[in-house]
């Protein structure tokens, strides 16, 4: 059960390119092991081509491309790559569920994120022209002040394999409505779609070199792309090593970056709480794509008195889903990224058994699936949080359990991590779902519920979950030079 993935080059200059070293990546299907196709794999000569590319493309002809344009001029292009990409769902889907173990349905659910992001900046770069010449009130009259908001230039973006196509989108479509030029550099484990998404700015006829793809790995591709002297600014999501690196190398030309990095996320649930749906809610916070999203759920802080009842109905939830071909109907758990990953995640189940803690569910393969980088939805108690499992971002489906009894207990074990992406509350007493809210150390919080995520809304962490912020308004700003113009009158 497979699809046929497009032979693609690099994408440069609004064309295909094959790469200078002509080396290509294997692609494997995670949920068959199979090879199934193979990506360019880019260098520092295709990453300076792309730059140079890039750097025409925001200023050809004297000053009057892609940068000068007017955001609605931009938001048409923007707008049709939405319309391609919803035309071509359903392929896009399959690209995504054979290349990194994605259910289909999920896969399905992104591509329309990815077309309604689009959209959404799509409104956003026409709002940009009446957000132009924003007067500022001085203390004196004799001079008057406006702010222009100018695009920072060209941007490096690189991004990581668990939301391939979304995660990419995130930052291609601010970018490029703020009057950006982009070079993308996906993940290696998941390029297909990103590849495709350049396809789409091809049939569109987006003006050459405004988005450059680069597919390849993070040393030899990525790399020089973060030191790049003419790359204005690094958009970066990954893991807290690589962004350490990227950070470094953009230090050295003091070049901004935006850092979205790993999470290890809390979800309290309070006795108060019905308990079907607030099992749901979090099984959906640490389970969904396979526990292999930044912000998942993966800590349960839970209200001692309902503990045995709670866990009953997630062991029930766990035994119930289907696990499976992500091609295949009714997949709710595919298999995860690559053999590495799928290796790393059992590592650190069997540290926590070897630490003392215990496999409540899960912990291993399932039986029935012989092939793939499959894993059992994990749920693991008696956890202390001195061990290894509360501390490190597992980023597969593995769930650790505490229990509280105040508040302040609570709260305490929430905030008891080196990272702050989000943070749930599961309550009916909304006093103390707001007290909760306070309290987190987190970019974001979800209220009865776990993970909804909308172009509209802020996206970051604090602490070691990184800085800066994606989506919304604040997603556009990333890439904006703010101008102050004052003149004596
Ligand atoms: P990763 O850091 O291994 O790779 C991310 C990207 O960086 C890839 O494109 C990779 O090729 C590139 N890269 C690797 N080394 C590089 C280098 N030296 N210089 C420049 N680029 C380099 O991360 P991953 O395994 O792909 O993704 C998983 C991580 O991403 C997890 O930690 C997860 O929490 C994080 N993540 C965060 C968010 C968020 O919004 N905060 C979202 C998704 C994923």
């Amino acid at each position: 059960m497979s699809i046929p993935i497009p032979h693609r080059q690099l994408f440069i200059d609004g064309e295909w390119r094959e790469p200078v070293n002509r080396k290509r990546i294997p692609i494997t299907n995670p949920a068959t092991e199979e090879t199934i196709g193979d990506i360019p794999a880019a260098t520092e000569e295709d990453v300076n081509i792309a730059v140079e590319a890039a750097r025409k493309a925001l200023s050809r002809n004297g000053g009057k491309d892609w940068a000068s344009a007017t955001g609605a001029h931009r938001a048409k292009y923007l707008r049709a790559i939405a319309a391609k990409i919803t035309e071509r769902k359903s392929e896009l889907a399959k690209f995504e569920a054979v290349d990194c173990g994605k259910p289909l349905d999920e896969a399905a659910w992104d591509i329309d994120d990815v077309a309604g992001c689009f959209e959404y900046y799509a409104d956003m770069a026409e709002g940009l022209d009446k957000k132009q010449k924003t007067p500022v009130s001085l203390p004196m009259e004799t001079f008057k002040c406006h702010v222009l908001k100018e695009p920072i230039g060209v941007v490096g973006l690189i991004t990581p394999w668990n939301y391939p196509m979304l995660m990419a989108t995130w930052k291609v479509a601010p970018a490029l409505a703020a009057g950006c030029t982009a070079i993308l550099k996906p993940s290696e484990l998941a390029s297909v779609t990103c590849l495709e998404l350049a396809d789409v700015c091809r049939e569109v006829g987006l003006p050459p070199g405004v988005l450059n793809v680069l597919t390849g790995f993070g040393v030899e591709a990525g790399a020089p792309l973060a030191s790049h002297p003419y790359v204005d600014k690094i958009a970066f999501t990954g893991s807290n090593a690589t962004g350490s690196k990227i950070m470094t190398a953009a230090a050295q030309l003091a070049k901004p970056v935006t850092l979205e990095l790993g999470g290890k996320s809390p979800i309290v649930v309070f006795e108060d709480v019905d308990l079907d749906k607030a099992a749901e809610w979090t099984a959906f916070g640490c389970f969904w794509t396979n526990g292999q999203i930044c912000s998942a759920t993966s800590r349960l802080i839970l209200h001692e008195s309902i503990a045995a009842a709670f866990l009953e109905k997630l062991v029930k939830w766990c035994e119930n889903i289907k696990i499976s071909n992500p091609l295949e109907e009714g997949c709710r758990l595919g298999p995860v990224v690559s053999a590495g990953q799928y290796e790393k995640v059992l590592k650190l189940i069997s540290t926590a058994r070897e630490e003392g803690a215990t496999i409540l569910y899960g912990g291993s393969r399932p039986q029935h699936l012989k092939k793939g980088y499959y894993i059992l939805p994990t749920i693991i108690t008696d956890v202390k949080t001195s061990m290894q499992i509360w501390r490190e971002e597992v980023f597969g489906p593995v769930l650790c359990v505490k229990t509280f009894t105040t508040e302040e207990e609570a709260i305490e074990l929430a905030n008891d991590t080196q990272y702050g992406l989000g943070s749930a509350v599961l309550s009916q007493d909304l006093e103390r779902c707001e007290r909760l809210t306070k309290a987190f150390q987190s970019g974001i919080v979800w209220v009865n519920c776990s993970q909804p995520c909308f172009s509209q809304a802020p996206w970051g962490g604090r602490k070691r979950s990184g800085f800066g912020r994606e989506l919304g308004e604040w997603g556009l700003d990333n890439y904006l030079n703010v101008k102050q113009v004052t003149q004596y009158i």
